[in-house]
């Protein structure tokens, strides 16, 4: 059974762990460096990423987790951690930084503010999901190794490169798995 930490900053940290769990690995928090060496994988909360990043910058987990992206750990984000996945961003803050990874730009707060929170169903990897948007951001566009995993209208909103996915959507607030089992998997066969 891998273990897989959930970036223990900021945002929906317990919900990723249940999920995770329901998906068959094991959830542990992740906070320092030293326990960031301890997990097969890793799952990027959503929350709010301007915050994300501060934290990471003041908890010294900027390098250690861009070392560990970089060197191939497979990682989720949702939402907020789909932006701290992306290699550019629009309509960050001042200075705001990623860890990057997935060769996409990723435009904050594309759906609008959180009143125009919303839920829409969706095939997600062939399968039929329900997605749960909260001031979600969209993937404005995505170079040749990114594949496209789903889709509202024109919009991309879950990508996948290699060890890496990203939705903009939050699965773990729905109480379907299916979103963490196909990460699940993909650190199984990794
Ligand atoms: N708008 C948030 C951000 O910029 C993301 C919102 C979310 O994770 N639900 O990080």
């Amino acid at each position: 059974m891998p273990t897989i930490g959930v970036l223990a900053l900021q945002g929906d940290v317990r919900e990723h762990a249940h999920a995770l769990e329901a998906a068959g690995a094991t959830a542990v928090a992740v906070r320092r460096p030293g326990e960031l060496e301890t997990v097969d994988a890793l799952v990027i909360p959503g929350g709010e990423s301007t915050t994300m990043w501060k934290l990471a910058h003041t908890f010294e987990m900027l390098e250690p987790l861009r070392l560990r992206v970089k060197n191939g750990m497979p990682a989720y984000g949702s939402c907020a951690g789909m932006i701290m996945l992306a290699d550019r961003i629009e309509d960050g803050i001042a200075g705001q930084q990623t860890l990057g990874g997935i060769d996409m730009t990723v435009r904050r707060n594309a759906f609008g503010r959180q009143v125009d929170s919303f839920e829409e169903d969706l095939t997600f990897a062939g399968r039929a999901i329900r997605a749960v948007f909260i001031r979600a951001p969209w993937v404005e566009s995505v170079g040749p190794d990114v594949e496209v995993l789903a889709s509202t209208g024109d919009r991309i909103v879950a990508v996948r490169q290699g060890p890496l996915l990203a939705t903009s959507f939050h699965p773990e607030l729905t109480g379907d798995t299916r979103v963490h089992e196909y990460f699940v998997n993909l650190v199984r066969e990794l």
